[in-house]
């Protein structure tokens, strides 16, 4: 009997796959577990441990990590890169040993290199250094890839990684000016496709799971279609004596599509007004 084990399942991510499993993916047979911190420290070994001895997972997904905006990641970067490494480790380990069958961990999009050419692709992770202001994460997560091949070769582990695409979720603050580019995806998209990657995807090489390069919009839209969906009557501000952060960062979602020609992604205005909908009837507990 499988039991499916989810990392991180409180949060945005997590709480999307949940939301999709109650919504009748769920097979016959199979239990889910959605775990938050309360359920034990994964920095901690032996708390990571403990863990996996009481719920015995035959799947992982680990969605578990510090995770932070621009500014977040540029105070902090001893913190992020330390609890992710030490999280993960933790977790690839005890999946080894305990002999999950399948662990699917998330990368970002901006661990991918700085200087790049685009579209970005998943050959090009490794390819020359991040953005100096999220350093600290982006080497964290990198080191996962590096692992998945390492256990695969070592120890013939079926570990392998997604790297998502920017999340649609709650509304935001306009900080910068508003021209950057980027690929938004509704978080119950993501959650689907990570289904169909812990069920079907057997490769340790990185999966995109991102929409098309046409869907890339800029802040602005964004914070436009968010406009309309709470229909606020306002004045927008962007606020430009913020950093922007990258201009663009566009991935190819051309292996994805290969693989799951069929898959419909929901359109931004859509996504937007499920996002501010949700937001509305979950105000207490959303991330601000
Ligand atoms: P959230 O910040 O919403 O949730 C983080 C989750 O990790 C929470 O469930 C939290 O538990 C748990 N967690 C944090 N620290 C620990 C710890 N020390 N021990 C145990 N659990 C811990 O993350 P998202 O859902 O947004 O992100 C999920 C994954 O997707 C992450 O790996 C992230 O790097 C990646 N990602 C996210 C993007 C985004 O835009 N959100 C974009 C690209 C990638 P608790 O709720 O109890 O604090």
């Amino acid at each position: 009997m499988n039991l499916y084990l989810v990392t991180g399942g409180s949060g945005l991510v997590g709480s999307a796959i949940k939301a999709i499993v109650e919504k009748g993916e769920k097979v016959d047979g199979e239990t889910w577990v959605f775990l938050s911190s309360k359920d034990g420290d994964l920095t901690i070994r032996s708390e990571c441990d403990a863990i996996f001895v009481k719920h015995k997972p035959t799947h992982v997904i680990h969605l578990a990590a510090k995770v932070g905006g621009l500014f977040a990641n540029m105070s902090k970067k001893v913190e992020f890169y330390r609890e992710n490494i030490m999280m993960n480790d933790n977790v690839m380990e005890c999946c080894r040993i305990h002999k999950v069958e399948k662990l699917v961990s998330y990368l970002s999009t901006c661990v991918f290199p700085d200087k790049t050419t685009y579209p970005i692709d998943e050959t090009m992770l490794h390819s020359g250094p991040p953005h100096p202001s999220n350093e600290g994460y982006a080497y964290a997560k990198r080191m996962v890839d590096t692992m998945n091949r390492a256990y695969a070769e070592e120890y013939g582990c079926n570990f392998t990684s997604i790297i998502p695409t920017n999340i649609l979720c709650t509304p935001f603050t306009v900080w910068g000016s508003g021209t950057p580019l980027r690929q938004f995806m509704y978080s119950e998209d993501l959650a689907e496709l990570t289904i169909w990657v812990v069920r079907e995807y057997h490769s340790p090489e990185p999966i995109i799971v991102s929409v098309d390069e046409e869907s890339e919009v800029s802040i602005k839209d964004v914070a436009m279609a968010v406009v309309k969906a709470i229909d606020f009557q306002g004045e927008v501000v962007f606020d430009t004596s913020k950093a922007d952060g990258q201009f663009k960062k566009t991935a190819s979602n051309a292996k994805l599509r290969k693989l799951k020609p069929e898959h419909e992604f929901i359109g931004i205005e859509e996504g937007v007004k499920k996002a501010v909908d949700w937001f509305v009837k979950n105000y207490d507990q959303a991330r601000k």
